[in-house]
């Protein structure tokens, strides 16, 4: 997409003097905090590179940080189409952008009637499209909620309410069922030649038709089973998964060996 430059003068600041400013976790995109500018604030933030937002309660200019020591170094300031509202991205220190303690402010989640989950391995997003690694955040938003408000019959909510070991003795069966299914697409694919078997020779033989897809779409259920109990350990434990999406993005940034 185009960039163009933007000047304090494309800013409509409102009948306040302010403007909403959005900031983004420059490793992730995740949305970090709402806050507003007035127009110092921000020729400060672009002066200094450090976020600094106007306190509406305090009526002064404040430097994000400042007290707490969870700064904002800002990467990018950007401003949207009609000029009311800003979006910094910003490389967030310390332990986060809310005062409460959390990454993120918007950490509390409405319950929102939500589609139910596919039901089998291969069923297809019914709207289109295929669905991203979003989904994952979707699922832990769920678990969260089950977890604060459990509700009868939940099976995630059962799992939570037993102590970390249940979730754990999960993981570790469901990392058992996603080695034996990959095997089984292994050997598959390989028509048994060349690759140990249990079963010894008789194995070396052509799938039948459909059987690489039946067991395709065994893999993506025990995987799917794996992902949701590591989602459900990370909320016994206590760990936001974005901890989890921050540690992969820093080391695709650092071209690691990973
Ligand atoms: P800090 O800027 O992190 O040193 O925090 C100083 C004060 O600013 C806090 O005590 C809050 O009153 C306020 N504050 C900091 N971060 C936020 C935020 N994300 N949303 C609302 N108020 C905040
Ligand atoms: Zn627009
Ligand atoms: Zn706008
Ligand atoms: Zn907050």
């Amino acid at each position: 997409a185009m960039r163009r430059l933007a000047s304090l003068d494309d800013v409509r600041f409102g009948p306040d003097g302010l403007v909403p400013a959005v900031a983004v976790d420059e490793a992730t995109g995740q949305v970090l905090m709402l806050a507003y500018m007035n127009r110092s604030a921000l020729e400060a933030t672009l002066r200094t590179g450090r976020a600094t937002y106007f306190s509406r309660s305090r009526q002064s200019l404040w430097v994000k940080g400042e007290t707490s020591g969870n700064r904002q170094d800002v990467r990018d300031v950007l401003l949207d189409c009609d000029g009311d509202a800003v979006l910094l991205v910003v490389e967030q220190h310390g332990q986060g952008a809310c005062h409460l303690g959390e990454w993120s402010c918007f950490h509390r989640t409405f319950p929102v009637a939500v589609e139910p989950l596919p039901t089998g391995p291969a069923a297809a997003p019914e709207g289109g499209g295929v669905p991203t690694a979003a989904v994952l955040d979707a699922l832990r938003s769920v678990i969260r909620q089950r977890h604060q408000d459990p509700q009868p019959g939940s099976y995630t909510a059962s799992l939570l309410e037993r102590g970390i070991d249940a979730p754990l003795k999960k993981l570790a069966e469901e990392a058992g069922e996603v080695i034996l299914a990959a095997k089984d697409v292994d050997r598959l694919r390989s028509g048994g030649a060349g690759t140990q078997t249990a079963g010894g020779p008789e194995e070396a033989r052509t799938a039948r038709p459909g059987e690489l897809a039946r067991a395709y779409d065994a893999l993506a259920w025990e995987a799917a089973d794996l992902l949701y109990h590591l989602l459900v350990t990370l909320e016994a434990a206590g760990l936001p998964s974005e901890a989890v999406w921050r540690e992969l993005a820093r080391r695709r940034q650092k071209g690691g060996s990973h």
